[in-house]
């Protein structure tokens, strides 16, 4: 790779926002010779990485389940480091703990005589079902992740030139149907299909390439970091700073200034400006557009078509600490309710707060005590509810009534006494996906991953009129997730470098 510092003055650059996407892409842009700042509103790097602490608790407001650790070492590599120099990664046994409501549980991993020996606890034909679809899903890792999670998609052409390939592996499917037609016990069918909520996606709707995620967990493990996702957080911050990055936290982008149709640099909520000759938007894909390019006739108009399409659900989110440890809970557990479908159609389409709930419970002080005074155990639990433009709920109202009644039932499943030992509490509601994260609608997730608002069909990492003008993370190809937004980033900083002539 040329380093454009040594050629000429260097270019610069802005990243709008310090999500995972965010800071992968700084990372390439500030490698490649960009003078890279990082602008992010909030006063802590990460996005929806963010970290609370309380009474010596250290509670990580998102991502946990951190797979496909390559993408990340590669940004080490692209420095000339390891990842290992920076952060510690800790694989995690099981995976999960799946739960029903009977007392039935499943741990999955990828520990494939183990995981024959639970199929066949419940169902025994389909082991023979679970080998054909893990046959499927590393068939679709190949296409969709190996060869085009970091490849951007610009033109429909892109699109047509992998037609054929998605058809023959009938990406227009969903996950829950391609789940079903090789396993027939109704949990087993969950066990194997819930993993597209991890990336914001209805099992029912979101298309059957995300039963990749099946595969890349197994091919290469469940890892948490050491001390936390705030870690890795750090581990990037420190990477992008040690190649001489800058990072401005407290810095809210008010607008995007354009000279003609390209990109000039970014205004702050306080005035202060920051003169770029690209800028790459990690914030919401509406926001960016709607907000941030108001000014341009172009950037409204993507904004509105944007803020029309389907948002993935939000999420309810409890962080709480108990003066207590909870022996035999597992790292990660799924809660499955009692309806399946009907609870995702409530949260989905119907827009309804149902009465039920499935929940993801992580308790991070399994892997790593320091997370918690001695003693103790840091928890966060959350709940899939509709986005708020599905449902209009007061969640200031509403929120506690509902984080009450999601910790009375753990208290009955899974975590006796519970209330009785909790020191500390924090709730993360939809309203505040919006307030904090600017995100349409609360969502968690940004777009639904539903193959028509896949690839081609997602927000495109290059803007088409302005120039100059990139994006990055959730919104944008290949989509949610860690592994996606990382991705995102090298197919983003991959197109800035093409079009400055740096490849
Ligand atoms: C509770 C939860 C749990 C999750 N669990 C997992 C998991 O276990 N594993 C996994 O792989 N994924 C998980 N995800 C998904 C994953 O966290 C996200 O898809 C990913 O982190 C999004 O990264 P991003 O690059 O899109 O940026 P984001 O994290 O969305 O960050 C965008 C940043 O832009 C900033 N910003 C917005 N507007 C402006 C502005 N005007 N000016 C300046 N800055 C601005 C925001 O403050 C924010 O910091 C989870 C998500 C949530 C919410």
């Amino acid at each position: 790779m040329t380093d454009i510092l040594a050629s000429a003055t260097p270019r610069k650059a802005v990243v709008i926002g310090s999500g995972f996407g965010g800071l992968a892409c700084a990372i390439r842009l500030q490698r490649a010779g960009f003078a890279t700042t990082v602008v992010e509103r909030r006063d802590q790097p990460g996005g929806r990485a963010y970290v609370y602490r309380d009474q010596g608790f250290t509670f990580d407001a998102g991502p946990t389940v951190i797979t496909a650790p390559a993408c990340l070492e590669e940004l080490f590599q692209l420095a000339g480091h390891t990842m290992a120099e920076y952060v510690d990664l800790v694989p995690v046994m099981p995976f999960y703990r799946l739960m029903w409501d009977d007392g039935t549980h499943f741990d999955y991993s990828n520990d494939l005589e183990d995981t024959r020996r639970q199929i066949a606890a419940f169902h025994p034909p389909d082991v023979a079902g679970y080998e054909r679809f893990l046959r499927y899903s590393a068939e679709v890792f190949e296409a969709g992740y190996t060869q085009l999670a970091h490849v951007p998609f610009l033109s429909f052409r892109d699109m047509i030139r992998v037609a054929p390939k998605l058809a023959r592996l009938e990406a227009y499917r969903s996950v829950y149907s391609m789940v079903a037609r090789h396993v027939a016990n109704p949990k087993l069918r969950e066990a194997f299909s819930f993993h597209s909520l991890l990336v914001g996606g209805n099992p029912f709707a979101a298309s059957s390439i995300y039963t990749l995620i099946h595969h890349l967990e197994r091919e290469w493990g469940v890892f948490f970091p050491r001390g936390g996702t705030g870690a890795l957080v750090q581990a990037l911050v420190k990477l992008f700073e040690d190649l001489g990055g800058t990072v401005r936290l407290g810095f809210g982008v008010d607008r995007i200034t354009t000279t003609g149709n390209r990109v000039s640099g970014v205004v702050a909520a306080d005035g202060e400006r920051l003169d770029a000759d690209v800028v790459v938007s990690n914030a919401d894909v509406v926001h960016t557009y709607r907000s941030l390019l108001r000014d341009s006739p172009a950037g409204r108009a993507r904004g509105d078509r944007l803020a029309r399409r389907r948002h993935s659900m939000s999420l309810f989110v409890a962080y709480f600490g108990t003066r207590r440890k909870y022996p035999g809970v597992a790292h990660h557990t799924v809660l499955f309710g009692p309806r399946y479908r009907e609870l995702l159609d409530d949260i989905f389409t119907k827009g309804r707060l149902a009465d039920d709930f499935s929940l993801y419970l992580h308790a991070p002080t399994v892997t790593d005590q320091s997370l918690a005074p001695e003693g103790c155990e840091a928890f966060y639990v959350l709940s899939p509810v509709p986005h708020l433009g599905r449902a209009g709920i007061d969640w200031a109202t509403v929120g506690p009534r509902y984080a009450d009644r999601i910790l009375e039932y753990l208290e009955r499943r899974l975590l006796p006494d519970l209330r009785r030992e909790i020191v500390t509490l924090r709730l993360f509601t939809p309203t505040d996906f919006s307030s904090e994260l600017n995100a349409h609608w609360g969502s968690a997730f940004s777009l639904e991953p539903v193959l028509w608002q896949s690839a081609y069909f997602r927000a495109h990492n290059r803007d088409r009129d302005i120039g100059g003008l990139y994006l990055v993370g959730a919104g944008t190809h290949p989509g949610a997730g860690l592994p996606g937004v990382v991705n995102s980033a090298k197919a983003t900083a991959g197109l800035v470098l093409a079009d400055a002539g740096v490849a």
